[in-house]
């Protein structure tokens, strides 16, 4: 240990790298009994000197563990077995900035949040909006290609960037893509590195598109009796042709554990200028009301502030929750909501799932007390089998990180599994990033 921290400090300075700490040792997996073990926790300044640090660890066969702000849900930034932890917390500059070109240049460390921020005091507005926005940092959101709600309109994360600045093994600063709109020149590296967990390369900088604000989001919130009706509507608002920005559900005892009896909830979005979203909200209004029990139009902070906390309220209810995120075909949505509740019931744990609707991403959640852990793995792993069996996938938005690891090998075929490993030994021969997470097979 001390040799690592001892030279990492000769060549970054003191002030850039620390002795481990559980601050760094694990994320928003805590609550699942995840936590590794770090040498030491390097915090550069610079993209250069994260370059650096790479090329100290690569030269010396030390795995690194990049690491944004710590609130991924697959327990991709838990160092498992030593090594590294780098984090980006201090690369927060703001490159470049033109709001009359809608575009930025932002370093990883910057939270999400500064960029929504940024975004909206030039009158433009960044649509990835992942629930920990605090807390998340735009490299990270870039590492897991992270949604959120408006992702239904809007795409995700990696709809937003199109140009990275990353530092790739043996220890080099590239940069992919750029400030261009359009570039078919070469194979797609840049959407490689999105969603990469950090097994690829180190995200230092990204180039961020952006659009005009909209003037308005007007939200709708309806009630429904069952799952069942409240499927139906998500499915109308499909049909309806209607462009809603964020379209979610929350199932009734999802509402209960948030403290409220209105039983299955969707939520929809109208965004636009002032008359446009107003009547938007009508239409969804509208097509939301047949088969509702009720009907409400919130103020919008106060609603997502609300949405923002479920998850918490959820935890709270019996000390802890394994909380997955399948993602299936839209219209398998009823499907894989009622299958959740069944395969808690089946494995005597209460069950709940709230999401994206409009984007058929379930965070479907086992609440569990202490010792129920293996009880949730085992029915995770039943939910898993579900979403790959609905034509999903295992993981909408959070990652194989290590929680999933191998998980891939449930729902690829053989050879797109040898490919996913060649790309892994194409960017990193050595092995040393992020070990033991995101592998396609056990
Ligand atoms: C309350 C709550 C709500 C959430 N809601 C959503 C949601 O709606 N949608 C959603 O998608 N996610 C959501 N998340 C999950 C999480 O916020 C996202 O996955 C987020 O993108 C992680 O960003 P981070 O900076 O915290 O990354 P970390 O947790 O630090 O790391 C996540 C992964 O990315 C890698 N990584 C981090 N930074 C870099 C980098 N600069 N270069 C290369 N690799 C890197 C890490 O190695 C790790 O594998 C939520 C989490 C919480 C706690």
């Amino acid at each position: 240990l001390e040799p690592v921290i001892g030279d990492l400090r000769k060549l970054l300075g003191d002030a850039a790298v620390l002795e481990p700490s559980a601050q760094y040792e694990q994320d928003a997996t805590e609550g699942r009994g995840l936590r590794g073990r770090a040498d030491a926790v390097v915090l550069p300044d610079t993209a250069q000197d994260v370059a650096r640090a790479l090329a100290w660890c690569y030269e010396h066969d030390v795995p690194v563990v990049p690491r944004g702000g710590g609130s991924g849900f697959a327990g991709g930034a838990v160092p498992v077995d030593g090594g590294v932890v780098l984090g980006t917390e201090r690369l927060r500059a703001v490159r470049a900035l033109d709001p009359l070109l809608w575009r930025a240049t932002f370093e990883a460390g910057l939270p999400t949040a500064h960029v929504h921020r940024l975004a909206r005091e030039n009158g433009l507005y960044y649509p990835p909006d992942p629930g920990a926005s605090e807390q998340s940092q735009l490299g990270g959101n870039v590492a897991t290609n992270a949604g959120g709600p408006h992702a239904f309109l809007h795409g995700v994360t990696g709809h937003w960037i199109t140009g990275l600045e990353v530092a790739v093994a043996p220890g080099e600063l590239i940069h992919l893509g750029g400030q261009t709109r359009k570039d078919v020149a070469g194979y797609d590296l840049r959407s490689l590195l999105i969603g990469s967990e950090g097994t690829l390369g180190i995200v230092t900088a990204a180039d961020v598109r952006l659009i005009p604000a909209p003037e308005a989001a007007l939200p709708v919130v309806a009630s429904y009796p069952d799952v069942a009706a409240g499927c139906a509507a998500v499915a109308a608002v499909y049909g309806s042709g209607l462009r809603a920005a964020a379209l979610e559900y929350l199932d009734a005892v999802t509402m209960a554990a948030a403290g409220s009896d209105a039983g299955f909830t969707v939520i929809a979005e109208a965004q636009g200028d002032a008359e446009t979203a107003a009547r938007l909200r009508d239409a969804l209004a509208e097509a939301l009301g047949e088969g509702a029990s009720a009907l409400d139009t919130p103020e919008p902070e106060a609603l997502w502030r609300w949405r923002g906390g479920v998850s918490i309220a959820v935890s709270a209810k019996r000390g802890g929750k394994v909380s997955e995120d399948i993602a299936v075909p839209v219209d398998r949505l009823r499907e894989a909501i009622e299958a959740t509740l069944e395969i808690g019931a089946r494995h005597g744990l209460e069950a709940c799932s709230w999401g994206h609707a409009g984007d058929g991403n379930l965070h479907s959640t086992f609440m569990v007390a202490r010792d129920e852990a293996d009880r949730a793995r085992a029915a995770a792993d039943d939910l898993h089998e579900l979403a790959v069996r609905l034509g999903g996938t295992v993981t909408g938005e959070h990652g194989l990180g290590l929680l999933r690891s191998g998980e891939l090998a449930r729902q690829w075929p053989p050879r797109a599994l040898d490919l996913h490993e060649a790309v892994k030994r194409a960017f990193d021969p050595k092995a040393l990033l992020n070990p033991g997470k995101k592998a396609a097979r056990c």
